[in-house]
């Protein structure tokens, strides 16, 4: 049995952020990243548009920035999370600044700052439209330096532990499959911090890497944490049709560019629906795409950038125009086909302002926490900057925790079936198409069916249970179970919010 001081579970912006700033501060307790594939694939290297922080104090004030972001979340946000996570920002920003992350200056040597949808002002600080690789960069740079952090690759974390003591639940270790050796283990660890993301992955259409699969808010919701608010998915409206899995997102930060919405007659549409057009917040533009999608009885709109200059254009956008390029698209020329996709999960495991579960010694940062920031909807590069605050807040916080815990000698490990790495992948990849196209017909519709959604799930649980009677476990097994569970999650929390609606 190995052990480690504090175990993170992922390598995104939160994760890394955490363990960064702890290690510093603290080069007597030894810390485990453990990450499921290479440590960069994360929705974090995917960011384009930047992060949020008020950094113009002329123009932009925090209360506006405040003032965006409880708009945007449709009165659900905590107002006092919102006000917390504003007012830190510029210090975080700093921090990343000083590890070396390079965000874009214009020609007066003042941040080039982006707009984007929602937002009453420019604030987004970002690196061309690769933002999020960037700072990934940065940080996995700096953690391979510091001696009391090790990263471990192709480590996935399959359940946490908990133990109860005095009535309190204590989370204590995690059992993981180790890829290289083939071998299902357990670390044992005085406190974890899930740092896992998202779980777009159950949605057809999405622009989160195949590691969203909510695995996060699976564990956490079987050791007993609270997980809300996951019946707001939110949807990116300018998703790049394709058949590619993800979808190719072309940021919000290009319709802040003046970019328009086009339906099949080159006609701009938006208006009609919500006075800022585009730029008007997801939920919303979303919402009207769909709308127009129906009407027209078409399946995509266009992003038109046509009447944008051309020169600047791939200057700001380097990484989009040259995707777009690869496909034939030139948006200098071509409208670009683009469609709503699931992007982001506004709920998520619930945690207090430390970032702290209500299972002892169990954090949750980043995209699988619910701090309260976003409320229905978030606003736009709202995420990168809640990330720092709530790695920041933990980080703070785990001292305490680390101080009070001493280890049981008595840990009950449970028994696992045999990990096997040759097993059916093609079963698996066909039952998570038809979780996808479960999740996303019930998601998308105007009634929804949860009741008939549950009977689904539970005969596609049933089959990929009868699968591994027969096989042994494997990681697409392990990702399936975790995405049933959320989906699950997410109809019932669907369920009992159109109940308290009525
Ligand atoms: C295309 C795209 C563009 C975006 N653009 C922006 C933007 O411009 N601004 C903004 O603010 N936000 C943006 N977002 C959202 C933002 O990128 C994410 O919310 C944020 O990066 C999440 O960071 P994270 O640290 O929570 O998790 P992630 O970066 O998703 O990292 C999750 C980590 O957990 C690991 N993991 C998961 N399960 C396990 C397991 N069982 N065992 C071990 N490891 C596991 C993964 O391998 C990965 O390392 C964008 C998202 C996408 C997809």
């Amino acid at each position: 049995m190995i052990k480690t001081d504090i175990l993170i579970i992922g390598s995104g912006i939160s994760g890394l952020f955490f363990a960064m700033k702890t290690a510093k501060k603290r080069p007597d307790l030894s810390i485990v990243i453990m990450t499921k594939e290479k440590a960069k694939n994360t929705n974090t290297q995917l960011a384009q548009g930047g992060i949020a922080v008020v950094t113009d104090l002329i123009k932009d004030s925090f209360n506006k920035h405040i003032h965006d972001t409880l708009r945007s979340g449709g009165g659900l946000c905590d107002k006092e999370v919102v006000n917390m996570v504003i007012k830190q920002a510029p210090e975080r920003l700093q921090e990343l600044i000083d590890i070396g992350t390079i965000f874009d200056k214009n020609e007066k040597g003042r941040w080039d700052l982006g707009l984007e949808g929602g937002h009453s002002q420019h604030r987004i600080l970002h690196h061309k439209d690769s933002s999020g690789l960037e700072i990934e960069e940065k940080l996995l740079k700096i953690i391979k330096k510091l001696p009391n952090i090790e990263l471990l690759e192709n480590h996935m974390v399959i359940d946490l532990n908990t133990e109860t003591k005095k009535n309190k639940t204590i989370c204590t270790g995690a059992f993981f499959y180790e890829k290289k050796h083939n071998r299902i283990k357990y670390i044992r660890t005085r406190a974890i911090v899930l740092s896992t993301g998202g779980c777009g992955q159950l949605f057809e259409n999405t622009t989160n890497p195949k590691i969203a699969t909510g695995d996060g808010l699976a564990m956490a919701a079987r050791a007993g944490a609270e997980i809300v608010d996951m019946q707001y998915i939110q949807f990116h409206p300018t998703a790049l049709v394709s058949n590619e899995n993800p979808l190719f997102l072309i940021s919000e930060a290009v319709r802040g560019f003046g970019a328009h919405i086009v339906n099949e007659e080159g006609k701009r549409f938006l208006f009609k629906y919500d006075i800022r057009g585009e730029l008007s917040t997801r939920d919303m533009i979303s919402d009207a795409i769909s709308k127009e999608l129906q009407l027209t009885g078409k399946d995509h709109v266009y992003l038109d950038c046509r009447h944008l200059n051309t020169a600047e254009f791939y200057a700001h956008f380097p990484i989009i125009a040259g995707h777009c390029n690869a496909l034939g698209i030139k948006p200098e020329k071509d409208v670009i086909p683009v469609v709503p996709a699931a992007h982001y999960q506004c709920g998520g495991i619930k945690v207090d302002q430390n970032g702290a579960t209500k299972i002892n010694n169990l954090y949750a940062v980043g995209e699988c926490a619910r701090t309260g920031l976003h409320g229905k909807n978030r606003l736009a590069s709202n995420s990168l900057l809640e990330a720092l605050v709530f790695a920041h807040q933990a980080s703070e916080n785990i001292d305490r925790t680390i101080a009070e815990f001493t280890f049981s000698s008595k840990i009950l490990i449970p028994k696992f079936p045999k990990a096997e790495q040759s097993n059916d992948y093609h079963a698996f990849t066909i039952l998570k198409k038809e979780l996808q196209s479960l999740v996303t017909a019930f998601y998308t519709s105007e009634d929804r069916n949860a009741d008939l959604a549950i009977q689904k799930i539970e005969m596609l649980n049933n089959t990929a249970a009868s699968l591994i009677e027969t096989h042994e476990i494997t990681i697409p097994f392990i990702e399936f179970s975790n995405m049933l569970a959320v989906a699950l999650l997410i109809i019932k929390q669907c369920k009992a919010s159109q109940k308290e609606i009525c």
